[in-house]
């Protein structure tokens, strides 16, 4: 049995911050347990392999909007990431119907303007993870139970073999989406029912879609004043945008809009040529010669989306209740994923927002109990 005073349960970009900012105020005595083999969870970031490094394109999240997003703002800035605005210049185009050819329309530039980090959004994850205590971090370890003991936690996790650990621990920060926490971990002793019913019911952002990715040595459709924004009812792709990096390769993206039931019975090599079929139809021949190509599909992702996410819509839910104020999980467990957030419910800022929210609270119920040990409250009135 291993023992740590806090388990933070994945390892994206809430649980990484949430590392930081345990780090920060001089706590080491945590152990961040993560699923997979690699960080950052829906941040994803790929490369083709192409000599410039500065080529990486986001197959998750690639924009932020500094111009509300405070929090994050100020930790792009402290971490020393360099930004740009999204291209949105120039036309857009658009397909109505099945029959029609595409359309050209005046294309609209978004204020304040969607911004993306250089590096890909996973520069975030790096800029973070290289400030950490790397012993604390242990990938490939999927936490399967959490134990409420008298005093303490016990989980346990399993590595893809199926050996399992188990770690003993006072308080467990949950940093992955509350529909999946409710549905892979078993509590025990159970969640209070109301509590279990929020979390399942809280999609997950983006858990239903997938993204394509096509990646040009030129961005040739800004030449024919296309700013490679396009809408299509006929798809597969249903919104595309441009991807380019600037000093790098040219790239467009497109969300599938068709849904994961009849994506997951076509192979990656029939998605990739109906998608470079699709942007060779609206974009020009140059379109079907990609240098490289990427499709991630969230939905049959088992670390972001469970069956629910399959069959929603994809939709903003509101943030459920991240903690319990009475019974056995009262002062020990707490959400953090980006879903918990007030503010950004299931967005890159909410990751931030609903972990600092959390570590706050952890530090605030820590004190609370150091005050209790080293000054506890008479039991009989005082005279
Ligand atoms: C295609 C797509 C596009 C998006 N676009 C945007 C955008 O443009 N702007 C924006 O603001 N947001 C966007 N988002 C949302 C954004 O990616 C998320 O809000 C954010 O990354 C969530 O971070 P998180 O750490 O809360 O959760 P996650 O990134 O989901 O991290 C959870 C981590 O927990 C791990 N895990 C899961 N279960 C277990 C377990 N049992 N044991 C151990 N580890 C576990 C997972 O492997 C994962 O690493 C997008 C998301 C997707 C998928």
């Amino acid at each position: 049995m291993q023992t740590a005073r806090i388990a933070i349960v994945g390892a994206g970009l809430s649980g990484l911050y949430a590392a930081f900012l345990l780090e920060q105020r001089g706590i080491r005595d945590y152990v961040l347990l993560e699923a997979r083999d690699g960080l950052g969870g829906r941040i994803l970031s790929v490369s083709p392999s192409t000599p410039q490094a500065i080529d990486r394109f986001d197959l998750g999240p690639s924009w932020f909007w500094p111009g509300y997003q405070h929090q994050l703002d100020r930790l792009v800035r402290e971490l020393g990431l360099a930004r740009f605005e999204q291209f949105e210049v120039g036309d857009m185009l658009v397909e109505r119907s099945l029959h029609e050819p595409p359309r050209r329309m005046h294309g609209y530039v978004n204020s304040p303007p969607p911004m993306r980090l250089a590096g890909g959004m996973v520069a975030l994850i790096d800029a973070l993870h290289c400030r950490l205590d790397a012993t604390r971090i242990v990938v490939g370890q999927t936490v399967r139970r959490l134990r409420r003991l008298d005093q303490h936690l016990e989980l346990d996790s399993e590595d893809a073999t199926g050996r399992a650990s188990t770690w003993y621990v006072e308080h467990v920060l949950l940093a992955i989406p509350p529909r999946l926490a409710e549905e892979r971990i078993e509590f025990s002793p159970a969640l209070p029912p109301a509590l279990a019913r929020q979390w399942r019911a809280t999609s997950t952002w983006m858990a239903p879609h997938a993204k394509y990715l096509a990646v040009y040595d030129t961005p040739f459709w800004r030449e024919q004043g296309l700013s490679g924004v396009a809408r299509s009812v006929r798809g597969p792709l249903g919104e595309i945008h441009d991807a380019s990096v600037p000093g790098g390769s040219a790239a467009l993206f497109g969300f599938f809009g068709v849904p994961v039931r009849v994506r997951k019975n076509l192979s990656g090599d029939e998605l990739r040529a109906l998608c470079r079929g699709q942007l060779a139809r609206m974009f020009g021949p140059l379109a079907a010669m990609p240098k490289a190509e990427f499709i991630k599909d969230w939905a049959l992702d088992p670390y972001t989306a469970t069956a629910a996410d399959m069959d929603g819509a994809g939709y903003h839910a509101e943030a459920p209740v991240a903690r319990t104020t009475s019974g056995s999980w009262r002062g020990c467990l707490m959400g953090i994923g980006s879903e918990w957030s007030p503010q950004f419910p299931g967005y890159v800022a909410g990751a931030i927002e609903a972990a600092s929210l959390g570590v706050q609270a952890l530090l605030a119920s820590a004190a609370r109990k150091e005050a209790l040990s080293t000054n506890p409250v008479p039991l009989e009135p005082q005279p």
